[in-house]
């Protein structure tokens, strides 16, 4: 297959507000890396910060960058020293990329290694009719999968690595900051992990609704009274789980007072800076185990989601609510900004 040569990409062009789209050359991959040509890549809350420029984005992204961390795509070129790939096959790609010289790699613990650049933020992403990726990153998606959903694995690895980092089964679980698009995935995820209830709480009136829709016992507005509410559930004891996925302060404290005693907390949500916690109360009487959650479990993150797309335990179709051409970028972004949608795709 002959390439063509050059390619349309939507980049931060400049540092500031604001996405651009160019006509850049089609990178050709190098040894141990894959180009793709994308199928589907959808739009993050990590792009919208790119997009806004804010103070993460300003320290962090050094542009000109192509945006786009999580895709679908068709193998269409091979680097040197790749000879197990098919060409045309469908793949997505783990986003964190592992650096030649990389450092302190403790085995299953790849994805939280130091030495680490980002498909999307720190190289090329794809936003773009191409995209390279390390044979090292490239998962090879189940022909059956929508380039659509294969494009979510990256956000929904977050969920199933957050929902599966304790035993969730015959437990009650609370996703606080649960109308976020990960904190949605997770109760399907917690319900087929066999969850005896899932409750949620957010803001967000429509997203509460579309959490009732995708089966949470209870979607709760968090400026309620969401802990009596969830101790009149739980007769009193308060959840096993607490899944955090706000990042904000008031959800982080309401979701450890509605834990109970001993009981376990997975926290996913990025606050933008310190925050005060009742650490005496919520953790050490409590008995509490918290972990941190970044990223996905290579690839053990990735097999479990392969099967839950696979065998029909989990759909993330009703969370898709937008699809615009690659070209309408402004358009997808506007909506992603405005509030008023869950999952966009851009279709190249
Ligand atoms: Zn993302």
């Amino acid at each position: 297959m002959t390439l063509p040569a050059t390619m349309r990409a939507i980049r931060k062009l400049t540092a500031g507000e604001g996405l651009g789209i160019a006509e850049v050359p089609v990178p050709r991959p190098g040894p141990g890396e894959v180009l793709l040509k994308v199928t589907a890549a959808s739009i993050c809350g990590t792009d919208v910060h790119i997009y806004n420029w804010d103070a993460w984005s300003a320290g962090r992204i050094k542009p000109p960058v192509t945006l786009g961390h999580e895709f679908a795509g068709d193998v269409v070129a091979l680097g040197e020293g790749v000879v197990d790939v098919p060409l045309g096959a469908p793949a997505s790609g783990e986003g964190h990329i592992l650096l030649a010289n990389a450092r302190h790699v403790v085995p299953g613990q790849e994805h939280l290694a130091k030495d680490m650049e980002v498909i999307g933020i720190d190289r090329d992403g794809a936003f773009a009719d191409y995209v390279i990726v390390p044979r090292a990153n490239l998962w090879l998606n189940d022909g059956a999968l929508a380039p659509e959903i294969a494009s979510l694995q990256d956000p929904f690895g977050n969920a199933v690595h957050t929902v599966h980092a304790q035993d969730v089964a015959g437990k009650t679980v609370l996703v606080t900051g649960g109308g976020g698009l990960i904190g949605l995935m997770t109760i399907p995820v917690a319900r087929v992990a066999g969850a005896a209830a899932v409750y949620v709480t957010d803001v967000n009136q429509s997203r509460l609704e579309i959490a009732r829709q995708l089966g949470a016992d209870l979607a709760l507005d968090a400026r309620g009274d969401v802990v009596g509410a969830i101790l009149a559930a739980t007769d009193g004891a308060g959840v096993d789980v607490l899944l955090e996925m706000s990042g904000s302060a008031k959800a982080i404290d309401q979701g450890f007072q509605a834990l109970r005693p001993g009981g376990e907390v997975a926290v996913l949500g990025l606050p933008s800076g310190a925050i005060e916690l009742e650490w005496g109360k919520h953790v050490v009487l409590k008995g509490a185990t918290v972990r941190g959650i970044y990223g996905r479990r290579i690839w053990e993150t990735w097999h479990r989601m392969r099967r839950l797309l696979q065998s029909g335990a989990v759909d993330l179709k009703p969370l898709i609510s937008h699809r615009f051409a690659l070209d309408d970028f402004q358009q997808a972004f506007d909506v992603m900004r405005s509030g008023q949608s869950c999952k966009v795709i851009l279709l190249p």
